[in-house]
C-alpha cells in the first residue's frame, strides 16, 4: 500500500495545455472497491475526467516519474489499485496531441476532497 504522504501544497504545472484547456484543480483519486488512495491529478479545465495524462500525475513519486521512463505505452504499466488489483487506468496514447495517458475505467474510481483523504489516513493509523 501506498503511504498517504501528500505534499502540503502542489505545485501545479501552467503550460500550453493547461492555457488551451482552461484552469487547472488537483484531484485525488481513489479505488470505488477499497477506498484505497491511488494517485493526485492535476486535470486541466471543466468536464469529466476520462484520461489522465501521465504529465499531470503529481502523487505518488512511482507513478509521477512514469512521464519521464515511459516513451510508448507498452512500457507503461497499468494504473491499478495496490489493495484490491482493480484495473484503474489503461495506458494509451492521446492520438491528437501525441501524449501518453491512462483511459479512466469507469466506475473503478472516486474523487475525493484532499480533506477527506487526510481523515481516512488518521483513521488507518489508530
Ligand atoms: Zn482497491
Amino acid at each position: 500500500m501506498i503511504l498517504l504522504e501528500l505534499p502540503k501544497k502542489f505545485k501545479l504545472k501552467k503550460d500550453a495545455y493547461t492555457r488551451r484547456r482552461g484552469t487547472p484543480k488537483m484531484l485525488f483519486i481513489c479505488c470505488s472497491s477499497c477506498n484505497n488512495y491511488i494517485i493526485s491529478y492535476q486535470k486541466d479545465g471543466p468536464g469529466p475526467l476520462l484520461r489522465c495524462y501521465l504529465d499531470r500525475i503529481h502523487h505518488p513519486e512511482q507513478l509521477q516519474k512514469l512521464q519521464n521512463i515511459c516513451t510508448h505505452k507498452n512500457e507503461c504499466p497499468f494504473l491499478e489499485c495496490d489493495t484490491c488489483k482493480t484495473t484503474i487506468g489503461v495506458p494509451y496514447v492521446y492520438e491528437k496531441e501525441d501524449r501518453l495517458a491512462y483511459a479512466m475505467q469507469p466506475g473503478s474510481f472516486i474523487l475525493k476532497k484532499k480533506k477527506l483523504l487526510e481523515l481516512s489516513k488518521d483513521t488507518r493509523l489508530r
